[in-house]
């Protein structure tokens, strides 16, 4: 029998806000363990939370992108589960009235695009972070618990059934990363988990509808991880299918080392964890001015640019995906193709050359200015310089900020076109091969192109090769 992969993800992201979402505290990554807390993120007793403005806005902002409808009345509730990361026993969430319902995420798989839709976009506190000793979480003598991550803004996004691989997902991960980090609601690092990922994943013959019994895989810190662990659980549950047995439903942890899926517990319902409305917090209530003062200040889309890089400036799909995943790049490239129409080429140095040049000197794309690049070209065009002498001025402009007709003027650097040069050289090179010289003249041409490399050799590349080419014929048939 053949069997369909059904997967569903749910993300969750830390929203980038200097505080957290219901104290003051701060957010920043890395500070000293427990000391960016208070009673409100502690959930001691008498303490009150108070709404956090910011987060509300990247919240709206992150469901516009995705196409989802924000609700004018969204509520808080409690979610409770004990767990030592969880400083009140329980997290603020949002279950029956969700922030945001429905939206979509369109992607481009190999150039076909797909559309993924969402179930659900809501707002909660995030949890605290757990460290165990020892390399494993199954076997570790004991954990120390860090609570600077509670009450972090977290954005959680459901998407529907809609992914049919490992690929697939991981796909649509990274198209949602880079919509999130244009629309600037997080900061998107997965290392430091602000992006963390959860995946169900069930199978079903093919050609039905019904869903099969899935299984929930957590602790995928990479999309790589993402693609890897729902491969090994499509072999897994197919193998249990096919021999006739039944899957269970659980939750599974992803082995890095072992790159096995690990079954961790039963599977939780939603009853587990005694959903009631957070008391604490009123209703949150959005005005359509609030909702539009996001909507009318997120930027084109990562897709939207890429197809418009495509169409605009005749791109192949790679460069225009390279230049939307780098958006300061991209941004440069556009300030640059304002002033230059040779958009193939100009788009070749930038991705190729130039990169390399601003990562060796370790400086910000921002910091070149583009008018230099073009310059540059121009005086290649116009057959001023040789590829490998703008190559080198390019690493000398990144470093210096120097312009390239000032670096050619300087260095003598341009082309050697004047016959007065080139003349010595030529009666040189002649004089030094005359079989070769002889053999030219039997008409064997092929043999000219070893006497201009002579003289190239000599000049270090800089000869002007039509110039060269013109004056070694002459000479040799005088
Ligand atoms: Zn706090």
């Amino acid at each position: 029998m053949k069997y369909e992969t059904v997967i569903g993800l749910e993300i969750h992201l830390e929203l980038q806000t200097r505080s957290k979402l219901f104290c003051s505290c701060s957010t920043t990554f890395g500070k000293e363990p427990n000391s960016n807390c208070c009673p409100v993120c502690l959930g001691l007793p008498g303490s009150l939370p108070v709404f956090n403005r910011r987060a509300i806005e990247l919240a709206v902002r992150a469901a516009l992108a995705l196409n989802s409808n924000v609700q004018p009345k969204s509520r808080f509730d409690r979610k409770n589960y004990f767990y030592p990361d969880l400083p009140k026993a329980y997290q603020v969430s949002q279950f029956d009235q969700p922030l945001a319902r429905g939206g979509f995420l369109e992607i481009e798989l190999v150039g076909e695009p797909r559309t993924i839709n969402l179930e659900r976009v809501h707002l909660e506190e995030e949890a605290g972070k757990l460290l165990h000793a020892g390399d494993s979480i199954l076997e570790s003598d004991y954990s120390l618990v860090d609570y600077n991550r509670a009450g972090i803004p977290l954005l959680e996004i459901v998407t529907a059934p809609d992914l049919r691989s490992g690929k697939e997902a991981r796909a649509f991960l990274e198209d949602l990363r880079m919509l999130m980090l244009y629309s600037g609601v997080s900061d998107c690092k997965m290392e430091e988990g602000s992006l963390r990922c959860d995946a169900n994943i069930s199978l079903r013959p093919a050609g039905t509808t019904i869903l099969g019994t899935k299984a929930e895989v957590k602790n995928m810190n990479s999309f790589k991880a993402v693609e890897m662990a729902l491969n090994y659980e499509v072999v897994r549950q197919e193998k249990i299918l096919s021999s006739g047995g039944t899957i269970t439903q659980e939750t599974c942890h992803w082995n890095e080392e072992t790159k096995q899926t690990i079954p961790l517990r039963g599977k939780e319902g939603s009853s587990d964890y005694r959903y009631f409305p957070e008391p604490d917090l009123l209703p949150l209530v959005l005005e359509p001015a609030f909702i539009e003062a996001q909507a009318i200040t997120l930027p084109e889309t990562p897709l939207n640019r890429r197809r418009r890089f495509k169409r605009q400036y005749a791109l192949e799909d790679k460069e225009a995906l390279l230049l939307t995943e780098n958006r300061s790049l991209g941004d440069f490239f556009e300030t640059a193709a304002r002033s230059y129409s040779g958009y193939r080429n100009l788009a070749n140095w930038v991705q190729g050359d130039l990169q390399f040049q601003l990562r060796d000197s370790e400086k910000p794309v921002e910091e070149f200015n583009p008018a230099l690049i073009i310059e540059l070209l121009e005086l290649l065009d116009q057959g001023k310089i040789n590829r490998p002498v703008a190559k080198e001025l390019l690493g000398e402009m990144v470093r210096s900020g120097t312009s390239p007709l000032q670096l050619v003027a300087d260095k003598g650097l341009g082309l050697i076109s004047s016959r007065e040069q080139l003349l010595p050289l030529v009666e040189k090179v002649i004089a030094e091969n005359p079989e070769v010289v002889t053999s030219i003249r039997q008409g064997k041409d092929k043999a000219l192109a070893f006497l201009v490399g002579r003289v190239m050799a000599m000049t270090g590349g800089r000869a002007d090769p039509a110039e060269l080419n013109l004056l070694l014929k002459e000479e040799i048939n005088k």
